[in-house]
């Protein structure tokens, strides 16, 4: 059995004492083990980074890019193995893979714009003589804490943008699936990198409570389920850390009565079921304004959904892979369950697929919830899950304070043809990203992502313009040289331009 340990200081890392399973989903076999650091191996860590970040922050901001800019054409010549590896722990068909390593990369090319992100801001003559600026500076030591379902493309949310502001990083990712993250890492040493400055030490609780407790780290950047986000937020900002902490989501599609029930139907199938719905941008609530609407979206969805396929990620025409885990697939199925429990009514029934030759992989096939209410369980919580519920209101406005009462707020859309609706819709929306006939309104690179409500914990977002702000450190600069000779009076008042 082979065995995924650490890269730190630039060096391959492998003996921690514990080590955990790591299973193909599709098959249910554990096929290879990952080390879980000890608090020694995270300390190593994270004294690597600290001894590489004096040389690291002085390096002037256009050489780090041409190492990103190295790091992308890696990327791209070793994008089959990447999905390769993700496919293995994660389960994830390789189209799907190839978009979230896109979606990656598109990170790394804006990192390539540091020089011009980094610029800062300057004021000439704010006073007699008097040239004021601000320039931004990078913190030091930053850790990335990153979740199982994106184990590429979060990661690279993080430290390309992190690296190019001057920062050095230690990253922890998702013990589940860790391969193709410690891949991509390598690939970043091997675009020139100086050892010390990306480090990666696989773990659980043990080696993130080092990283958040351990004075050298200045921010902690988190990608994950709520409760873990909310504690790793409280005890960062505890310890003095700068921190942005991501959590789940139940994402909400409201479906009005003038939708192309076509196109939305097809927007909704990619939405619910891609990616097994283990996307924080998965839409799993579809709110259908007036009951023709209702009617028309469920007989049409369930139409859709018979040619839904679900299997190996080694098949590429499949549509969605396994869940993550055997734990996981039942959570899932035990949401369905609860829900026909609590009265709603189960119209297509994903609990028990049959993937021949893949007998003891953990799969649920596409589900389809009709009649669910608020005060079900399956739609108070997150699911992770291939599992489409639909939630039947009269009005726009009902289906709005639905989304608003919600306790999680990351992604929401709306399916319209009214661009008085559509807008009324975006303008007031308790919910960080919004999509107008788009379903998964993922921001691009150069915008930022996050969340609002119990998504997001936290002022700035990830990536993009919030990214270089949060791994930088403002400083303002006010200088006066006077001439040979000039000497100033002494002024005791607020100093102010008469
Ligand atoms: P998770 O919270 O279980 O794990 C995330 C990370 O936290 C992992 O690295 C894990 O090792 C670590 N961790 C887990 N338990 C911990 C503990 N008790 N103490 C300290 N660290 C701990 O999340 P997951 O199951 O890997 O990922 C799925 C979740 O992530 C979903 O809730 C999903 O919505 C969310 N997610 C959110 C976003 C977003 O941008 N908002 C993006 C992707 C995933």
């Amino acid at each position: 059995m082979s065995t995924i340990g650490h890269l730190i200081n630039g060096k391959a890392v492998n003996d921690d004492v514990r080590h955990q399973a790591v299973y193909n989903p599709a098959t249910g076999q554990a096929e290879k083990q990952v080390a879980l650091a000890s608090k020694a191996t995270v300390e190593e860590a994270i004294a690597a980074a600290e001894a590489a970040f004096p040389a690291w922050r002085n390096t002037a901001p256009i050489k780090r890019a041409r190492i990103m800019f190295r790091f992308k054409e890696l990327l791209e010549q070793n994008a089959e193995k990447i999905c390769e590896l993700i496919g293995e722990e994660h389960g994830k068909i390789p189209h799907d893979a190839m978009g979230e390593l896109q979606r990656g990369i598109e990170n790394v090319e804006y990192a390539c714009g540091a020089p011009e992100l980094l610029k800062g801001e300057h004021s000439k003559n704010v006073g007699p003589n008097i040239d004021s600026w601000s320039e931004f500076q990078p913190l030091g030591v930053v850790a990335g804490i990153t979740p199982f379902n994106f184990p590429v493309m979060v990661p690279l949310w993080m430290y390309p943008m992190a690296i190019v502001c001057g920062n050095t990083f230690v990253l922890k990712p998702s013990e589940r699936d860790p391969s193709s993250t410690l891949f991509v890492a390598q690939l970043l040493q091997e675009a020139g990198l100086p050892d010390g400055v990306i480090n990666v030490v696989n773990g659980d609780k043990e080696a993130v409570d080092t990283l958040l407790h351990d004075k050298r780290v200045e921010a902690v950047s988190f990608v994950g389920s709520t409760p873990i986000a909310e504690y790793i937020y409280t005890t960062a900002n505890a310890n003095g850390k700068r921190c942005q902490a991501l959590g789940g989501a139940k994402n909400h599609a409201i479906v009005m009565p003038d939708a192309d029930m076509d196109n939305a139907v097809n927007q909704l199938l990619g939405a619910a079921f891609g990616s097994s719905g283990e996307r924080c941008m998965a839409l799993s609530v579809a709110v259908a304004v007036g009951d023709q609407a209702g009617d028309l979206l469920v007989a049409k969805m369930q139409e859709a959904m018979q040619n839904l396929k679900v299997g190996a990620y080694t098949n590429s025409d499949n549509d969605f892979g396994p869940v993550i885990t055997r734990q996981h697939q039942e959570k899932v199925v035990g949401y369905i369950n609860s829900a026909e429990e609590q009265g709603a009514s189960i119209v297509v029934d994903g609990r028990h697929p049959v993937v021949e030759g893949h007998e003891e992989g953990y799969f649920v096939g596409g589900t389809l919830i009709d009649s669910v209410t608020p005060e079900m369980t399956s739609y108070k919580e997150e699911i992770f899950g291939p599992v489409l519920q639909v939630v039947r209101v009269d009005t726009m406005q009902q289906a709005m304070d639905l989304i608003d009462e919600h306790e999680y707020g990351n992604g929401t859309c709306i399916f319209t043809r009214d661009g008085e609706a559509a807008r009324y819709f975006s303008d007031n929306i308790k919910v960080g990203m919004v999509g107008i006939n788009v379903p998964l309104p993922v921001p691009v690179a150069y915008h930022s992502f996050g969340g609002w409500k119990r998504s997001l914990f936290g002022d700035l977002h990830a990536y993009g313009p919030d990214g270089v702000r949060f791994y930088t450190r403002r400083k303002t600069i006010t200088q006066r040289w006077p001439s040979a000779g000039v000497r100033e009076g002494v002024e005791f008042s607020m100093p102010t331009l008469k």
